[in-house]
């Protein structure tokens, strides 16, 4: 099956089963002060759940365009090196509100599976959640029965509150959830391990591809929890990792999602895909990046030095240094991406083959801009960290001849290596290099870069702003609007999150 096929082949199935099929809502989120970007199929949904506004159709189904480079997702520093995460991904969902419940849900995410689209039975396990006592929280052995009918009971893996139960803040509406996940290890390795044993998360063929939250509870200020007079189904399935799955591919970018940009990549740089690790990683976040840099351009939103523009131009930065330091695609690049990708979704998104010109224009332009400097501040980089390796070298007496690669001499010098946080400030000054930039070129070197003194550096040069106190709750962060805060500079590694600190005054 090809990609568009499994996409509607997953609308369709739904269909059946009495869901209307609505659009995805724009990847941009403008007007919730709370969320910068849609990160999950359920968002559009919000105020359903809350129950601040009645649902148009009992159920529903679409597939939802979704970022996930801020706040409780943050996946960015994942993408390229794993095969399965990315900033920009679809999220299939279906949806009941006061609707169908458990037994509904998972009967149908059964059959999809394994009718519609014949994975296995033996590849799949799933997971329910365990409950927790001390939080007052039961195990969801409902579920547990259900999947029962389906699944043996050594592929039925206990799991724990922080992946299989969601709640969108400190209170509100909340519940158990079931993800189901498969085994895409060759059939002897698989057949080598028993069912507990697959709960191995970090094996790169081990992938969970669907969410199903069952929304059972509404959580109240002093922390009980009161069974929801209508209950909900949000269920949220990886569209690229389904893709792979039914592929039959050991990673997402070797889908046809992904390899009409990977070959146009390739070609352009005249470096096959799979030649070398480092190679692919920069192929793939670029392949990654631009998906995500297209369709929030696309939704309206432009690349800029604050807020969501911000976390957006940053992303572009980032794949821009990939391409011209491992790829030596030193001309504008990026942009000759954006047609491609118009093309590929053609049908599905169109407001990206809609827009295609615009898009590609802002891209160039933010491409020309940076490369501008890209090449001094890479320089002015790696003078920085020669010397501060020859002066660590001297302070320790190591023999200047010695290379400072070596692994000895790194033993000795490893938490030395630190950059100062006053030279990453003038990279992002001076060379347009977001400190994350910094981080990621750091880290390829084995350095770190002192954030302490970064925001020292930041602070002093900020100016006084007003805007408003931010907390992190969960999916979504609360907003309280106080005339009387200063800004202060933006949060530790959450720079992106947006999450901004502000002190009183
Ligand atoms: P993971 O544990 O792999 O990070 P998750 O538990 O954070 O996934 P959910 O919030 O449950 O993901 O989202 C529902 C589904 O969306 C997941 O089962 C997965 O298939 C897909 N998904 C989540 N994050 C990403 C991502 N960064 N890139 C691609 N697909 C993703
Ligand atoms: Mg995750
Ligand atoms: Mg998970
Ligand atoms: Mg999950």
């Amino acid at each position: 099956m090809t990609a568009k096929e499994i996409r509607q082949a997953y609308l369709k199935f739904f269909e059946s089963k009495q869901h209307h099929i609505v659009s995805s809502a724009p990847i941009v989120v403008k007007n919730d002060p709370t969320l910068m970007f849609t990160n999950a199929g359920m968002n559009q949904f919000k105020d359903i759940f809350l129950g601040e506004a009645a649902a148009k159709y009992p159920r529903v189904t679409d597939t939802q365009r979704c970022l996930r480079v801020s706040g409780k997702h943050n996946d960015l520093e994942e993408v390229g090196i794993d095969t399965y995460h990315h900033t920009m991904f679809e999220m299939l969902g279906n949806w009941s509100f006061g609707d169908y419940f458990k037994k509904e849900a998972i009967a149908w995410s059964w059959e999809l599976l394994t009718e519609v689209y014949g994975i296995p039975k033996d590849k799949l396990y799933v997971s329910i959640f365990e409950g927790d006592e001390k939080e007052g929280l039961p195990r969801d052995t409902e579920a547990y029965d259900l999947w029962k009918q389906y699944v043996p009971e050594d592929r039925i893996i206990l799991g724990n509150k922080k992946d299989n139960f969601w709640e969108m803040g400190d209170t509100g509406p909340c519940g158990p959830c079931s993800e189901i996940h498969v085994d895409c290890r060759p059939d002897d390795e698989r057949a080598a391990v028993s069912g507990k044993e697959l709960v191995n998360a970090d094996h790169p063929q081990v992938i969970e591809i669907w969410n199903n939250v069952f929304m059972q509870f509404n959580r109240l200020k002093d922390g009980s929890l009161q069974t929801l007079p209508a209950q909900h189904v949000d269920t949220g399935m990886g569209f690229e990792r389904l893709v792979r799955v039914l592929q039959n591919k050991a990673s997402n970018y070797d889908t046809d999602v992904f390899q009409p940009l990977i070959q146009f990549i390739s070609q352009k740089a005249g470096i096959a895909y799979g030649a070398d690790e480092k190679t692919d990683i920069a192929m793939r976040v670029m392949a990654d990046h631009i998906r995500a840099i297209s369709f929030v351009i696309a939704d309206g939103q432009l690349p800029a030095n604050n807020k969501a523009g911000y976390v957006i131009r940053r992303i572009l930065r980032r794949a821009v240094r990939y391409a011209y330091t491992f790829l030596d695609l030193k001309d504008p690049f990026l942009n000759q991406l954006v047609p491609v990708l118009a093309e590929q979704f053609k049908g599905v998104f169109d407001e990206l083959s809609l827009q295609q010109d615009f898009v590609q224009k802002v891209v160039l332009e933010e491409e020309v801009s940076f490369l501008r400097t890209l090449a001094t501040g890479i320089q002015r980089f790696e003078s920085y960290t020669k010397k501060q390796a020859e002066f660590l070298m001297s302070e320790n007496a190591i023999d200047l001849e010695k290379p400072f690669e070596d692994a000895w001499v790194y033993s000795i010098l490893k938490d030395q290596m630190v950059i100062s946080g006053e030279f990453a400030f003038e990279l992002q000054d001076t060379y347009g290099f977001p400190i994350d930039l910094t981080e990621l070129m750091a880290r390829e070197q084995k350095w770190n870069v002192d954030m302490d003194e970064y925001h020292i550096s930041l602070q002093k040069q900020k100016s006084r702003s007003r805007a408003a106190t931010a907390v992190d709750t969960g999916d979504w962060i609360t907003v309280h609007p106080d005339p009387e805060t200063e800004f202060v500079g933006y949060d530790d590694l959450e720079i992106e999150t947006k999450i901004l600190k502000y002190r009183q005054v």
